[in-house]
């Protein structure tokens, strides 16, 4: 980093074909990441270990000769060195991910969420590159207070309840992305997702949308959690996609940290009614305790609406895509996915990985 401002690694890279590491780039939201990215003429590598992710998010992509993947794990020092030396950028965005699955892995969670992120980070101090970390809204815990502002305060329940684990691990994530920035000059950015949806992602693990278009689609009962009158705000991934180039094209938005997400808010027994109606699906929808659907004493956030004043005003950004559009955007995917049910072109070097049992959401 000797010599080198944050702004000037920024600026050298704009404008010229870029080479960005994106770790967890088979999953849902980096397959989109890489589309974008080889779209504008760069050079894309990905690191993912498949835990979560698909080969068939990226198949599309192997015949890019700017594409390369690597199948392997952030916790993989020697491995990710590599990666990080031969790119100018990195967005991270390899994680264990939703609040099922860290119920069911609570080691594997905070393991591969702070010491694969403290891998990326001392890699990218250690090369001097410019590392977007993704977080996630599940930071501001069960905060009362809306909608939320990055400055905001964050409330978490007691360490007993294992659900918190994931937004302490992200949190950690957070300061430890900015103590870099602070302490070292490390170019970092913080993007803080809100619930983000759109085409390739799978209800396998239980995510709320494709998990009720999946249900409505096969006639299957539509099962809401708890009372159902729990709200979220829910982005498309496109729109999500392009708030990320532009902060990752903006120097001021280095050193900050940034909510990303659609303000535009929806009951979850709301948008079960709104599945039901748009797939013209003869499903019941049933309502099942948080205890039973996850385990005794589950707690879970009301509400949780993004304030997004803080990138509009820096990069413009506001989302195109609105719920009725995202809701028929995934009934055309999932009916496309369900329906064709492609069977995978598995070759050697991309070697194909059960994925595990589970749901999260
Ligand atoms: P995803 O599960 O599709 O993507 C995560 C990817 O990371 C997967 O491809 C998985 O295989 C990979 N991965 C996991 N552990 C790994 C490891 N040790 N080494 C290498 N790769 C590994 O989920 P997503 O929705 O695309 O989430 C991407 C990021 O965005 C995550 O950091 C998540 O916390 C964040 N986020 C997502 C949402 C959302 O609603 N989808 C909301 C807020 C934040």
């Amino acid at each position: 980093m000797a010599g080198v401002t944050a702004r000037e690694i920024l600026a050298s890279s704009l404008n010229m074909k870029r080479k960005t590491l994106i770790t967890g780039g088979a999953g849902f939201i980096g397959s989109h990441l890489c589309e974008a990215l080889l779209h504008r003429g760069d050079e894309v590598f990905v690191i993912d270990d498949l835990s979560t992710g698909r080969l068939e998010n990226i198949a599309h992509l192997r015949d890019d000769p700017n594409f390369h993947l690597s199948v392997g794990t952030i916790l993989d020092l020697a491995c990710l060195e590599t990666m990080v030396r031969k790119c100018d950028r990195i967005v991270h965005l390899a994680a264990v991910v939703g609040v099922k699955k860290i119920i069911q892995a609570p080691v594997e969670t905070i393991e591969t969420n702070v010491l694969g992120s403290h891998n990326v980070l001392t890699l990218a101090a250690r090369y001097g590159k410019l590392c977007l970390v993704a977080s996630t809204s599940e930071v501001y815990g069960k905060s009362s207070k809306h909608p939320f502002a990055e400055d905001d305060d964050v409330v978490y329940g007691a360490t007993t309840k294992s659900r918190w684990s994931y937004a302490c691990s992200k949190a950690i994530d957070e300061f430890l992305a900015l103590a870099y920035h602070n302490a070292e000059n490390l170019p970092v950015i913080i993007a803080r997702m809100f619930n983000t949806t759109g085409p390739r992602q799978t209800g396998r693990y239980g995510m709320v949308l494709p998990r009720f278009v999946d249900q409505a689609l096969r006639g299957d009962t539509i099962t809401v959690y708890g009372t159902g009158q729990q709200s979220r705000c829910f982005a498309d991934v496109s729109d999500v996609v392009r708030a990320l180039r532009l902060l990752l094209e903006q120097p001021a938005a280095i050193g900050q940290v940034f909510n990303i997400g659609n303000p535009e808010e929806t009951s979850i027994l709301d948008l079960a009614w709104a599945v039901k109606r748009h797939a013209q699906s003869d499903s019941q929808i049933r309502l099942i305790p948080y205890d039973q659907a996850y385990k005794p004493g589950f707690e879970d956030m009301q509400r949780r609406v993004p304030n997004i004043d803080k990138i509009s005003r820096l990069v413009g950004f506001r989302p195109k895509i609105q719920l009725k559009e995202i809701v028929d955007r995934m009934i055309e995917s999932r009916r496309q996915e369900l329906q064709e049910a492609i069977p995978l072109r598995v070759t050697a070097d991309l070697p194909s990985r059960a994925l595990p049992a589970g749901a999260l959401e």
